[in-house]
């Protein structure tokens, strides 16, 4: 970046980072190279690449130039020192864990997770005799609480769903670090526009780029990125000293690169890449007017007798309001909030009723989206995990679009009416 570059705002970075002038012929946008290999000129210079000595292109599992621009502008976006595309935000989930996970490892997180990290961590490393110690809260003597020599990261989301609690990473940060471990942050809800938790200490952010990078619900994707900044030769990792010698700063990167997503294939297609970079062009209007739309409709929520609670961080009664204002320094509060209504069937009839919101399991499209997550993404779960991950019967998930805040609004409250209709008749 150059001196001029690293004055703009991060609204008008988001769009030109990593666009050099004068590359693919001029284009505006990254070319998509649809390319399952790269021939090289020379029997050499495909040795080189193969040793390392060449950031050449050889296959398109391991490496591709359009994910490449992509892994890059995340990257520096996020404030970190590179980055690996995948497949998915569970394909990204996955690596960063799995690079630090051997049989007999723990890991500390809280409880409250996106679904199928929760399902991934108590149940599917179980099985590799991993153990990930969920904590109830996001505070760090919790967290100190359940480190032990074991212990190889602490992992955490920056907006928990459907929980809406959002840690402070500084001191989480902190703490990982005085027990000489590293903390991974899942920002997806977030997004780098909101929150960049490298600036508050994490080591390794990991989105799914499916949500509000891509923005469209139009393209799975997911993304690891190193800050490139946490020490692993202080004597906890002696297994990372191979990649260490090999990419120093970048050494946990090469790890999940190499170990991890070239051999279990998790290859984001490049035309997701591209559609990735679609979406950024808009992230920053997107999530202003996502923002700006959810406090209106929490708002209108909170002012109608039908609905029991609602949780959004930007109200003043969520109890992490406070938290959540410091960590995205007042720029607001996402796009995502959950309700109450009286019970399951008011839910599913209110859902029913709506005429412009959409009922599906998505969140982060500019289209205003809902779910019932206790009868569906959960409903696999027993009643006593449910209960604890506070995913109740009575609660509804909506992920607030880009649309005019009215017509949502409309759209709520025509549905909501009719709950009273039916409840008066
Ligand atoms: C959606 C989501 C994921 C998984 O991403 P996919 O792209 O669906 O695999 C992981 N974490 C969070 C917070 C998510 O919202």
């Amino acid at each position: 970046m150059s001196d001029r570059d690293k004055k703009l705002d991060f609204s008008t970075r988001v769009i030109h980072e990593c666009l050099t002038p004068g590359e693919w012929e001029g284009a505006t946008m990254p070319p998509i190279y649809q390319t399952a290999s790269h021939r090289h000129p020379t029997a050499e210079s495909l040795s080189d690449t193969f040793g390392g000595r060449s950031a050449d292109h050889i296959y398109m599992r391991l490496t591709n130039p359009t994910n490449r621009v992509l892994e890059e502008k995340l990257a520096a976006l996020e404030g970190g020192a590179g980055a690996v595309a995948m497949a998915s935000g569970m394909a990204a989930v996955t690596n960063a864990c799995m690079a630090l996970l051997r049989a007999g490892d723990e890991f500390v997180c809280t409880r409250s997770l996106f679904m199928s990290t929760y399902i991934l961590f108590a149940n599917v490393f179980a099985k590799y005799g991993i153990r990930a110690v969920m904590v109830d809260g996001p505070e760090p003597e919790k967290i100190a609480a359940a480190m032990s020599e074991k212990t190889r990261f602490v992992y955490l989301e920056t907006i928990g769903n459907p929980m809406m609690d959002v840690p402070d990473f500084g001191a989480v940060a902190e703490t990982a670090h005085r027990h000489g471990v590293p903390l991974l942050v899942d920002n997806t809800l977030a997004s780098p526009w909101l929150c960049r938790p490298i600036e508050h200490g994490a080591d390794v952010v990991i989105h799914s780029t499916t949500k509000y990078i891509s923005g469209h619900g139009q393209a799975c994707g997911g993304v690891v990125i190193d800050s490139g900044r946490f020490d692993w030769t202080n004597g906890r990792f002696p297994d990372m000293a191979p990649f260490v010698d090999r990419k120093g700063e970048l050494a946990y990167l090469d790890r999940v690169w190499r170990e991890h997503h070239i051999n279990f294939g998790t290859t984001m297609a490049p035309l997701h890449a591209y559609l990735a970079f679609i979406g950024l062009d808009t992230l920053a209007l997107r999530m202003e007017r996502h923002q700006e739309n959810a406090m209106k409709v929490a708002r209108f929520l909170a002012s109608r007798p039908e609905v029991r609670w609602v949780n959004y961080p930007g109200l003043d009664e969520s109890p992490s309001h406070a938290t959540a204002k410091r960590m995205f320094g007042g720029r607001g509060y996402g796009g995502l909030l959950t309700f109450g209504l009286a019970d399951r069937d008011q839910c599913f009839r209110f859902i029913d009723g709506l005429e412009l919101v959409y009922h599906l399991a998505n969140l982060g499209d500019c289209k205003s989206l809902v779910i019932h997550p206790a009868s569906s993404q959960y409903l696999s779960f027993p009643p006593e995990i449910r209960e604890k991950l506070a995913i109740t019967d009575d609660l509804v998930r909506l992920s607030v679009g880009i649309e005019a805040a009215d017509d949502i609004i409309a759209d709520l409250a025509q549905a909501l009416d009719r709950l009273q209709d039916r409840c008066g008749s």
